[in-house]
């Protein structure tokens, strides 16, 4: 897509830190990594977003999400994957990217605050999803 800025990267029309291309992939560096090394993975064909992308482009970025959580996990304490789809879930670019985050231990980053259920809350949740799938 024309004015789509992770389109333009992979057809290098802005500049990057390209850490691996493939015939169907691009990893790059974040520009505002949350750690050194931070990378993140996208198609080189646009999706907006794993709501919208096919099974078989999901396949091959999941790959090669996994190619560079081994080489960060080679340096790092752990390695995070985050893929964030639509604004409510914090999604800014329109354009399926999963981010691949190395990670120390004492690195502070918390991605969300969980709270349990309340009782019976979590079987009708569940009972809820079932019937959407
Ligand atoms: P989102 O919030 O959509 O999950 O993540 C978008 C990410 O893209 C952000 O972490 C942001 O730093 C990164 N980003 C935005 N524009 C550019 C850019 O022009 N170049 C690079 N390398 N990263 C970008
Ligand atoms: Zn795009």
């Amino acid at each position: 897509m024309s004015d789509c800025i992770f389109c333009k990267i992979t057809n290098k029309e802005i500049p990057s830190h390209i850490v691996y291309e493939d015939e169907y992939t691009l990893a790059f560096l974040d520009i505002t990594p949350a750690n050194k090394g931070h990378t993140l993975v996208i198609p080189k064909h646009h999706h907006v977003n794993i709501l919208d992308a096919p099974e078989e482009t999901l396949k091959q970025v999941i790959i090669t999400v996994k190619k560079i959580a081994v080489a960060l996990s080679k340096y790092a304490d752990g390695v995070s994957i985050v893929q964030s789809n639509k604004r409510a879930a914090g999604q800014e670019v329109d354009h399926l990217h999963f981010h691949v985050i190395p990670r120390t231990v004492n690195d502070g980053h918390k991605f969300w605050k969980g709270k349990p259920y309340k009782n019976g809350v979590a079987e009708k949740v569940a009972e809820k999803i079932k019937t959407l799938l």
